[in-house]
């Protein structure tokens, strides 16, 4: 049975203040990357001991390159997501994706770094007028291969918004957001502990078949709305037709076309 793993890093246990998730910050984005790496491996080591026999897993994380290749558990593989395809190597051939380490939609109250893809410009994306984070953007992609997101992990409010999104999903809660930029964790041993059990209790309803893949209906309408109407304008250069001054929209044939 093979497993994906996509980890981001803002619902990683332990990682409870901004500086940590940016690279730009020397000082601490080296602590973020190790609570990264020990999250990841812990559910490695869950998905394994549930009964994966291939375990692939991806940092999604500013463009990738958090995960420091020297730390990985010795059976897995890893890879980078390139700009327009997230999970390289996802295919048919997969019983299950784990959302690792997620954050909570745009404008999600009380969410730790909530955000859909770009901070600095995404203010909300749609999927056939469904609102919808990257749980959602990440579910559909997985979902064109038949392959359902299993298990979501970060803050309360990542586990509320991926039981809306897709249903029967398995959620780990390891920490508590507090506005935007700050987070209560729990000790690490107790969240990764949560991990492992929850891990391994979505893949072994994985090989049950217990969950859904999140296909949104095709043709789809996508529509993004930004911050500011010169950003939309850039949009439009793209290849995507004008809704309003800072929304734009189209329509794609698969949810591999969802590019921007
Ligand atoms: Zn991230």
């Amino acid at each position: 049975m093979k497993i994906y793993i996509l980890a981001d890093m803002e619902g990683i246990s332990g990682i409870r203040k901004p500086s940590q998730v940016d690279p730009q910050s020397a000082e601490y984005h080296g602590e973020g990357r190790t609570l990264m790496m020990r999250e990841i491996n812990v559910a490695i080591e869950a998905a394994f001991a549930a009964g994966a026999d291939h375990v692939v897993a991806a940092d999604t994380h500013a463009s990738g390159g958090q995960v420091r290749i020297a730390d990985m558990h010795p059976r897995a593989v890893y890879e980078t997501p390139g700009p327009c395809r997230p999970m390289p190597s996802l295919d048919e051939s997969f019983a299950g994706v784990i959302l690792l380490g997620h954050h909570a939609r745009a404008g999600t109250l009380d969410a730790f770094l909530d955000h859909t893809m770009s901070s600095a410009s995404w203010f909300e994306f749609r999927i056939n007028d469904q609102v919808v984070g990257e749980i959602g953007i990440e579910a559909a992609w997985a979902g064109h291969f038949g392959v359902p997101v299993i298990m979501v992990s970060g803050d309360h409010t990542t586990s509320l918004e991926a039981q809306a999104t897709l249903g029967s999903v398995e959620t780990a809660v390891v920490k508590r957001g507090i506005g935007r930029h700050s987070a209560a964790c729990i000790s690490l041993p107790q969240a990764h502990q949560i991990i492992a059990e929850t891990t391994q209790r979505a893949v072994q309803r994985a090989a049950r078949h217990e969950f859904k893949p999140f296909t949104p209906k095709l043709p789809a309408d996508i529509q993004l709305t930004l911050y500011r109407s010169d950003m939309a304008d850039d949009m439009t250069r793209q290849g995507w037709q004008r809704v309003d001054a800072r929304t734009v929209r189209k329509t794609i044939s698969t949810m591999t076309d969802m590019r921007w």
